[in-house]
């Protein structure tokens, strides 16, 4: 599409960790200790970051997305907790991924802790099912729940008294998310983008990668033209030619791993499922067209 470009993702001239090299156990900030789960992928970049959020002196903290339910993952959990004098009082999911929460109900258990999310399912029979624009008042602190569909539907962010907003799987800490198809929805990211861009937060702890601190908002504009440019890449590619699902992300994503293409094609469906709600593209099961 002439007039659009590529948008430049503000990171590239942040100092972060190279992939893999961040700590397995960070002190972010004083409410905050993360702990990085020892399941690194194409998709789940370094692993996952489990979340111990806590007043410090309080004893306790909330457990944000325990992760996979792994030992060495739980003992480091467990030594993190002894680290704060704390006990885990609360386990909180932010979507119902299994690299998410797997551990919840698990781990509930073993620590006697309810287990809440907007999924009933992930929170089990004994959980609470957390509504949108609730403030739990926990461990000390309070977590503003924020509902950011768009990853998948039950997706939830929460932020912390500090301004820091944990982001779980709709920001991550290199490149950028997945918007699954057909449980995902791009118009419901768009406007979560928007609705975490408009708590201004003072940093994003997402759900792999490291955490986001020198201009959050930036990244998170980086993340709407970033889609906008998807978009366009796709226009283009079918005015190239390509007439089904696969010829889109075999043009698209002919610059990233093969391993990533199956997610590619879950986004890929979701922005055509946009585009032709916008009138842009005509879908007929997997072959597309221009109007
Ligand atoms: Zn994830």
């Amino acid at each position: 599409m002439p007039g659009v470009r590529i948008p430049v993702d503000p990171r590239t001239t942040w100092e972060l960790p190279a992939p893999g090299a961040m700590p397995r156990t960070a002190d972010l900030e004083p409410l905050v200790t993360r702990v990085l789960a020892p399941n690194p992928s194409p998709m789940t970049l370094d692993g996952t970051n489990t979340y111990l959020v806590g007043a410090p002196g309080s004893g306790q903290v909330v457990l944000v997305d325990p992760g996979p339910d792994d030992p060495a993952h739980l003992a480091a959990v467990e030594a993190a907790l002894a680290a704060r004098d704390a006990r885990c009082v609360a386990v909180l999911v932010t979507h119902h991924h299994g690299d998410h929460a797997e551990a919840a109900l698990p781990w509930g258990a073993r620590f006697d802790a309810p287990v809440a999310a907007a999924d009933a399912r992930v929170a089990g029979p004994e959980g609470r099912v957390l509504a949108p624009g609730e403030r739990l008042a926990l461990a000390g602190t309070a977590l503003d729940v924020v509902p950011t569909p768009g990853h998948t539907a039950d997706h939830l962010a929460f932020r912390l008294e500090s301004g820091a907003v944990l982001v779980g799987d709709h920001v991550l800490g290199r490149g950028t998310s997945v918007v699954t198809h057909p449980e995902g929805d791009v118009l419901a990211y768009l406007a979560s983008l928007r609705r975490v861009h408009d708590l201004g937060p003072s940093a994003l702890y997402c759900g792999h990668g490291p955490e986001l601190t020198e201009d959050p908002g930036a990244v998170l504009d980086f993340y709407r033209a970033h889609r906008a440019f998807r978009e366009s890449q796709l226009l283009a590619a079918m005015v190239r030619g390509a007439g089904t699902v696969d010829e889109l992300v075999a043009d698209v994503y002919a610059g990233v791993p093969r391993e990533v293409w199956p997610a590619a094609a879950q986004s890929t469906r979701a922005t055509l499922a946009k585009l032709a709600a916008d009138g842009h593209v005509v879908m007929d099961g997997d072959r597309v067209r221009l109007p």
